[in-house]
């Protein structure tokens, strides 16, 4: 006999596995659940982010259905201004401890095991291990076991470097930044951030906030990046008709380009899209969400590497292969080489819904707590695998300009197919975690004069839909072969 007896084990006790949690809960006025997590806390990897990170997109649409994450306010101050706030990451980190303890915890259907490693089941029985305890469970699942671990999320504070660092060289990862106080007496001299993602954006606009001159910031980019400007994504009560010109931005431009790279330099010229250097053409997007006043920002660093990857860091050198840079004395190495999400996993996503197991992926790229949530409601909500898997294809985390048509693809034909299902299209007028689903819904139910706002997108969608899917199946074909569309590893 198991020691414990639930109906769903969800194993990660992060975004996902928490949006899943609150979801499933109120659906199913009956189920148990138990949620076995490493951390010792709610809130996955956040617990191990940078103590400056923040959420890149507006706080209104992330987290769980049933709890607002920030205040509705705009922001005044910082490059933020003039826009919806970020939760920051002591409020991401209060927020799933608030859900955890008056919510899921008081309603008596949900057990919580922090510090435990799911090991596997064997038959009916999974098995779980105490990690600082090493007590082993065992866990009978009357329904489901839910894998929340699918994207597993890679932080500098956790990951292992690929690069190698010689004796005496002085390295930190970006969550040691705001220590450096303590060094007061031996600051770095020089700072080199290594990575080109939005962590390594951060710290290059921690760094100039923190008041280190440009000049004495020095940066690996192996490649440089497509960013969406937040601007433009701000939330549906505020800028329905900004997300209206985004979504019109996006199929008309799918039409006009032959290819991903220069569907980026449409949604450039029309305010969608931003980058750092415009003279750079950059190899990677991976949906990351900026401030013009960010780009500004890093901007000013303009001492940027691009010979690849950093193999090695020296005291007073790194090195790309056999090429050898020269860093001045005291330089601090910035690890930034993290991958976040899994964009190389080509080919590994399966079924939402296969028999005993769901696996939580994206049902829309890159709206992670969404797809959880929504997976929730299709459990509870649809009798049948054969009736679920078809409303929530995963959807592909692309990794470049090239490959970034898929993925808008596969977007617009999943949002067409949730709309189109009346259950699905009413979970989304309901949910706070999409984009744009509870304001059409209040817009509707008041008739309002900004619904007029909507009226183009139906029609572009309609017109371009042929445009979007020869792009994005060309894109889809490169995606899955791991290629470029200059014949590159992407
Ligand atoms: C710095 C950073 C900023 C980001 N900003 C945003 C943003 O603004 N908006 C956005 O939508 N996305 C953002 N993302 C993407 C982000 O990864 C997702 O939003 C989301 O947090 C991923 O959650 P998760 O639950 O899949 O992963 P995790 O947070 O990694 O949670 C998975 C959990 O599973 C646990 N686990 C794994 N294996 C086991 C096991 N065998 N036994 C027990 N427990 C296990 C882990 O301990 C972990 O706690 C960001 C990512 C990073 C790295």
């Amino acid at each position: 006999m198991a020691d414990i007896t639930t109906d769903y084990l969800i194993v990660g006790a992060g975004a996902v596995g928490l949006a899943f949690a609150d979801t499933l809960i109120d659906e199913d006025p009956d189920c148990h659940i138990t949620i076995v997590d490493r951390h010792a806390r709610p809130g996955g990897h956040w617990n191990d982010a940078y103590s400056f990170v923040a959420l890149h997109q507006p706080s209104a649409t992330y987290g769980v259905n049933s709890l607002e994450l920030c205040t509705d306010r705009v922001d005044t101050e910082g490059h933020n201004a003039g826009m919806y706030p970020l939760a920051r990451h002591a409020e991401i980190l209060a927020y799933y401890d608030k859900l955890m303890r008056d919510r899921l915890l008081p309603s008596g259907r949900v057990t919580y095991l922090p510090l435990t490693d799911y090991r596997g089941r064997t038959d009916d029985v999974h098995a779980l291990r105490g990690i600082l305890s090493r007590a082993e469970q065992t866990v009978a699942v009357r329904r489901k076991l839910v894998d929340a671990t699918w994207f597993q999320t890679s932080v500098p504070a956790t990951h292992t470097p690929a690069f190698a660092a010689m004796p005496g060289t002085r390295r930190a990862v970006p969550g040691d930044l705001p220590g450096l106080w303590l060094e007061a007496a031996n600051p770095p001299a020089h700072f080199v951030i290594l990575g080109g993602g939005k962590t390594a954006m951060d710290t290059a606009v921690w760094l100039i906030e923190a008041g280190v001159a440009p000049e004495r910031i020095e940066w690996v980019r192996p490649r440089d990046s497509w960013m969406f400007n937040r601007r433009k994504l701000q939330p549906a009560h505020a800028a329905l008709e900004e997300l209206v010109d985004f979504q019109l931005a996006l199929v008309e431009s799918a039409t006009a380009a032959s290819n991903g790279r220069e569907l980026c330099h449409l949604l450039e010229q029309r305010g969608v899209m931003l980058r750092i250097d415009p003279a750079v053409e950059p190899a990677m997007f991976h949906f990351a969400v900026i401030s013009e006043g960010e780009v500004a920002l890093m901007q000013q660093i303009t001492r940027v590497h691009r010979n690849g990857r950093v193999t090695a860091i020296e005291p007073e050198a790194m090195l790309f292969g056999d090429v050898r840079v020269a860093v001045p004395p005291n330089t601090l190495f910035i690890d930034c080489t993290a991958t976040a999400v899994p964009f190389n996993t080509r080919g590994q996503t399966r079924p939402f819904f296969d028999g005993d197991t769901i696996t939580l992926q994206l049902v829309q790229t890159p709206f992670v707590p969404y797809s959880a949530a929504l997976a929730a409601f299709l459990e509870v909500n649809f009798k049948t695998d054969e009736d679920r898997n078809p409303l929530c294809t995963p959807a592909p985390l692309t990794d470049c300009p090239d490959t970034y048509p898929y993925a808008v693809m596969a977007n617009l034909l999943s949002g067409a197919m949730l709309s189109a299902n009346p259950k699905t299209e009413s979970f989304n007028a309901r949910s706070r975690l999409h984009p744009t689903g509870p304001e059409i819904a209040r817009l509707k139910a008041t008739r309002s004069p900004r619904l007029a706002a909507l009226a183009p997108v139906a029609e572009a969608i309609r017109a371009n839909l042929p445009g979007v899917i020869k792009l994005g199946m060309a894109a889809k074909a490169l995606h899955e072969a791991g290629m470029n569309s200059a014949g590159n590893r992407a």
